[in-house]
C-alpha cells in the first residue's frame, strides 16, 4: 500500500520505513508538494492530527488527493521538568539561546537544566495518526521510559537517543543498534499498532 508520510525528518522516515516494508511510504515531496507545517498543539497527539489535517487539505485537487496519510508528532518528556521539554522537543533552547540548536547543543542545554535533579525518569513519546479521510481516523501513542543519564553517550539514532539510558539493557538508546531501537521503541510500538490496522483493514482495498 502507498502511504504518505507527513515528516521532513529524514531519520524518522528511516525508522518507519523499516517498519512498514512491504508498503511505501512516500514523502509530499516525492508527489511535488511542499510541506512545512507548524506545530502548535499542546498535545503531541493534537500536533500528529494537525499534521496529518494540514497535509490532506494541501493535497485536494492534486495528484495525491485521497491518499492515505501518516503524520507522528514525537518528543522526550522529563518526570522532573512537569514532561519538558515534550512537544517543544524539536525547539528546546531555541528561545534562551535566540538560535535553533543542534541535537548536540540541545542535549547539553538539557543536561545543564536537569543538572541539580536527582530524580532522571523521562520518557520518549510518539503519536501516530492515519487519516483515511475527514472521518476515518486511527491514533496510537507509544512510550519509551528510560532515565536522563549525566553526559551523552553512543552515536547511534538521532536527537536525545544519547541522553536516555535503559537501565535493563545498561545502555543509552544511541548505543542500540537499529533493530534494537525498533523492537523497543516508542516509535516502533506505535508504528507496529498502526501497520496492523492497515495490514487487517485495508490491505484489500489497494493495489
Ligand atoms: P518532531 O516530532 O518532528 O516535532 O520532532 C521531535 C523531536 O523530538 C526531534 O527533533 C528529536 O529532538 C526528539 N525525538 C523524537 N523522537 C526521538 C527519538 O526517537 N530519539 C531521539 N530524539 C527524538
Amino acid at each position: 500500500m502507498e502511504l504518505l508520510l507527513a515528516t521532513g525528518n529524514p531519520h524518522k522516515r528511516e525508522e518507519f520505513a523499516r517498519i512498514f516494508r512491504g508498503h511505501r511510504l512516500l514523502l509530499p515531496a516525492d508527489r511535488g508538494v511542499r510541506f512545512d507545517h507548524e506545530e502548535t498543539g499542546a498535545s503531541f497527539l493534537e500536533n500528529a492530527l494537525g499534521k496529518a489535517r494540514a497535509l490532506r487539505a494541501l493535497l485536494s485537487r492534486s495528484d495525491a488527493e485521497g491518499m492515505p496519510i501518516l503524520a507522528d508528532d514525537s518528543g522526550l518528556a522529563v518526570a522532573a521538568l512537569g514532561g519538558e521539554p515534550g512537544v517543544y522537543s524539536a525547539r528546546y533552547g531555541r528561545q534562551e539561546r535566540g538560535r535553533d540548536l543542534s541535537d548536540g547543543e540541545r542535549n547539553l542545554f538539557l543536561l545543564e537544566r536537569m543538572a541539580a535533579l536527582e530524580d532522571r525518569r523521562a520518557c520518549f513519546v510518539c503519536a501516530l495518526v492515519l487519516l483515511l479521510d475527514e472521518n476515518r481516523i486511527y491514533a496510537a501513542q507509544e512510550t519509551l521510559p528510560g532515565l536522563v543519564g549525566r553526559e551523552p553517550r553512543g552515536e547511534g539514532g538521532f536527537g536525545y537517543d544519547p541522553l536516555l539510558v535503559l537501565p535493563h539493557r545498561g545502555r543509552t538508546v544511541a548505543q542500540l543498534t537499529p533493530e534494537e531501537k525498533d523492537l523497543l521503541s516508542h516509535r516502533g510500538k506505535a508504528a507496529r499498532a498502526i501497520l496492523a490496522v492497515v495490514e487487517h483493514h485495508l490491505s484489500g482495498r489497494t493495489a
